[in-house]
């Protein structure tokens, strides 16, 4: 097992026993395995095979899946908190993982507290069980690519992907940008508007949120992939093209998902963890950096520089404000939060996104000009981080403008 402390000590944080059994498990998976591979997963941009099937292999596909149908049933938090341990380790499985596991947390603890028919509730009963199946059993991976281009910044807007009835079946025609696992998934969680052969109406209420086998007929992933970070994402583009979906294949009932993006907005927040754990890797780095622990990378002579120190200190006071205000809105996720609690939602957000890069820059300016250098993980963690406020639907700009709009304007205030 690594010597790296757990990012949120249990006595302090005042984590359950579960939250430590499962932290433990992927801090140590990551430290000594994940750690070592992501530097060529980045290198390449391929997807890291390797890591997930040690995910598979030690239940952590199943991680938010209930303990009745054979998953680590852990909670949002309980997941949270490990996904910013994984994301220490490599940023592109957390972020990966983190669209796995949220179709188990969209069909799981979201949806039991969302409100269904008895008949619908049942269905979605039957209708999960199935996906968990797959994922316990046989190991599937989901995704989960719901961005496409948008003509509008509106984000109430209909998803252009449409599902269409024929018969049992649904005919799904679309394409998503973005949609990482792409090529790797088996199964796509996409998000489409259903639509009917006699109207053009179309409406963000009528969401249908489906699995899509990623070897069905009409089913493509196109163009290149070579970005500037979050390499082993693969999120290349999705193109469905009048796709047989069997009805089976719903994640949610018609219409649920709308309710849930309404009354789960905590959700958005999963993109989050993989980023607090950049940010504490980029802390470790530092630290052994300028105490002079990393083989090859001579004595500890910088940390006597009064500067050294004074930048060390502010990056630990950063990295301790961006935990703090993380683990309390990870802490208060629930279905309806206040209006409160939704504004610390985005002001969170935008905090770990933005400063998880401004750690890492520091670190570099700190560390000097042989941190870039790719042979070590710093200049990995840089450009992994700088993704982060780019992430729909809650980029680091669209925050700013829902804080803003949220304080100054009321519901029915028009100017
Ligand atoms: C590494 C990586 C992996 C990803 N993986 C996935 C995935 O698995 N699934 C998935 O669905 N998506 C994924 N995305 C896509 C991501 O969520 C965004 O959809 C994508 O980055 C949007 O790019 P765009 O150029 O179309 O942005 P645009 O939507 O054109 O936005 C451009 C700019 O406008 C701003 N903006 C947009 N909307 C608003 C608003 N309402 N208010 C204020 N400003 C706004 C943005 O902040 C941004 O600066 C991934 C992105 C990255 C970088």
């Amino acid at each position: 097992m690594s010597d790296d402390a757990p990012i949120f000590h249990p006595d302090a944080f005042q984590l359950s026993e579960r939250e430590v059994e499962l932290t433990d498990k992927v801090r140590k998976l990551g430290s000594e395995t994940f750690a070592a591979r992501a530097d060529s997963y980045d290198a390449a941009a391929k997807f890291p095979a390797a890591n997930y099937a040690d995910l598979r292999e030690s239940g952590l596909l199943g991680i938010c899946i209930p303990t009745i149908y054979g998953g680590l049933g852990a909670s949002y938090r309980a997941y949270a908190l490990c996904a910013a341990e994984m994301g220490r380790y490599c940023g592109a499985t957390a972020l990966t993982w983190n669209m796995h596991v949220s179709s188990c947390l969209w069909t799981g603890e979201l949806s039991d507290s969302l409100k269904m028919t008895v008949k619908e509730r049942a269905q979605h009963e039957h209708l999960r069980e199935g996906h968990y199946r797959r994922i316990i059993s046989e190991g599937a991976v989901y995704s989960q690519p719901f961005s496409e281009v948008r003509d509008t910044e509106t984000d109430g807007d209909p998803f252009k992907t449409t599902a269409m009835r024929v018969g049992e079946n649904w005919q799904v025609t679309g394409r998503k940008i973005f949609a990482s696992l792409s090529g790797h998934a088996d199964y796509y969680g996409v998000l489409c508007t259903t639509v009917s052969a006699d109207s053009d109406e179309r409406s963000r209420r009528n969401t249908l949120y489906i699995a899509v086998p990623s070897h069905a007929a009409g089913v493509n992933v196109v163009g290149d992939w070579d970005p500037l970070g979050m390499r082993g994402t693969v999120s290349r583009t999705l193109v469905m093209d009048e796709v047989i979906v069997s009805a089976e294949e719903a994640l949610m009932p018609m219409g649920l998902y709308y309710q849930a993006a309404l009354r789960w907005p905590h959700m958005f927040l999963t993109l989050t963890p993989t980023y607090v754990g950049i940010a504490q890797a980029a802390m470790d780095f530092t630290v052994k950096y300028l105490r002079g622990e990393l083989p090859g990378y001579g004595d500890a002579k910088h940390r006597r520089s009064a500067v050294k120190s004074s930048n060390v200190a502010s990056m630990q006071i950063q990295l301790e404000q961006t935990k703090a205000v993380w683990f309390q809105a990870i802490s208060e996720a629930q279905v309806d939060p206040s209006r409160e609690q939704i504004l610390r939602a985005y002001a969170v957000q935008y905090t770990v996104m933005e400063n998880a890069n401004e750690l890492c820059q520091l670190a570099i300016r700190t560390c000097g000009g042989r941190s870039i250098l790719k042979n070590l993980p710093l200049e990995r963690f840089y450009r992994d981080s700088r993704c982060g406020s780019l992430m729909l639907p809650w980029t680091a700009d669209a925050c700013i403008e829902r804080i803003g709009y949220d304080l100054l304007y009321g519901p029915s205030d028009r100017d």
